[in-house]
């Protein structure tokens, strides 16, 4: 049996197309951890490197699949959106940031209000 190439994790350097970073990873970083950007590489499966489009991929949404958070990018070049897990190095107020953009806009003017009151 012939083993799937792109499953084996291989040592790269990756640099953040958003602020410069340079990231060392095994074969599965697929994002900044000070930023979160990522870059397009990945065709179908996350780690398979056969893109050739290498946009500089958006952070746009974070969701919560129990403890693991994941990152939705999509790519400023051709649109694409994927799906990745979080890392444990990634800034978590980012994270947090982007988790929170969702919610904002119903829950604003309810905590405007309350502001008001409370001051
Ligand atoms: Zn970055
Ligand atoms: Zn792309």
């Amino acid at each position: 049996m012939k083993r799937k190439n792109f499953l084996v994790p291989k040592k790269e350097v990756f640099t953040c197309l958003n602020c410069g970073n340079k990231i060392e990873g095994g074969g599965y970083i697929s994002h900044c951890p000070k930023c979160l950007w990522s870059k397009h590489v990945d065709q179908d499966v996350p780690g398979d490197r056969q893109s050739d489009c290498q946009g500089a991929m958006k952070p746009i949404e974070v969701t919560k699949k129990g403890k693991e958070w994941r990152i939705i990018h999509r790519c400023q070049k051709c649109n694409k959106k994927t799906i990745v897990y979080s890392h444990p190095k990634d800034d978590f107020d980012l994270i947090i940031n982007l988790s929170n953009q969702g919610t904002i806009k119903q829950e604003k003017n309810k905590k405007r209000k309350k502001n008001l009151t409370s001051f």
